[in-house]
């Protein structure tokens, strides 16, 4: 899949749309969810026109690779959550519901957050 530079994220980090920031270097940049899902929900994205893990893992300089990771690692500190715990997810592609095609960790937190789907799978 080609990147699109107009998607809303690649619009965040040109500066074309506001986010509410928590965290940034120049490897990621981490802002609060607009439509959050539990009393912390926080987005972070790499520094670069990624679409998925999948890309990014496939075609990232090393670099970027290790400080979006740290980045992770920053903006759960920054947001205390270390003590309690969290969950960072990434949805790729229709069957995880990816919205947005630019490659994006959730980090969910600030309550038990129960188990990590819904439902038990139950087969076919
Ligand atoms: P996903 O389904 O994994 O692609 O998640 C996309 C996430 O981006 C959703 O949780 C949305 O609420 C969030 N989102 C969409 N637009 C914005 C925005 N302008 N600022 C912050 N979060 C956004």
């Amino acid at each position: 899949m080609a990147y699109d530079q107009e998607n809303i994220f690649a619009k965040i980090l040109r500066g074309e749309i506001p986010c509410n920031k928590v965290y940034e270097d120049d490897h990621a940049l981490a802002f609060h969810d607009i439509n959050p899902q539990a009393p912390v929900h926080v987005l972070v994205i790499p520094k670069g026109e990624y679409v998925s893990m999948m890309d990014f893992t496939a075609n990232a300089p090393a670099d970027l690779m290790a400080g979006f990771m740290r980045a992770i690692g920053e903006t759960a500190r920054e947001l205390e959550l270390e003590e309690n715990g969290y969950r960072i997810l990434a949805n790729a592609g229709e069957h995880a519901h990816q919205d947005v095609p630019h490659l994006h960790i959730h980090i969910l937190g600030g309550k038990p957050l129960g188990p990590m789907l819904d439902r038990k799978f139950k087969g076919a």
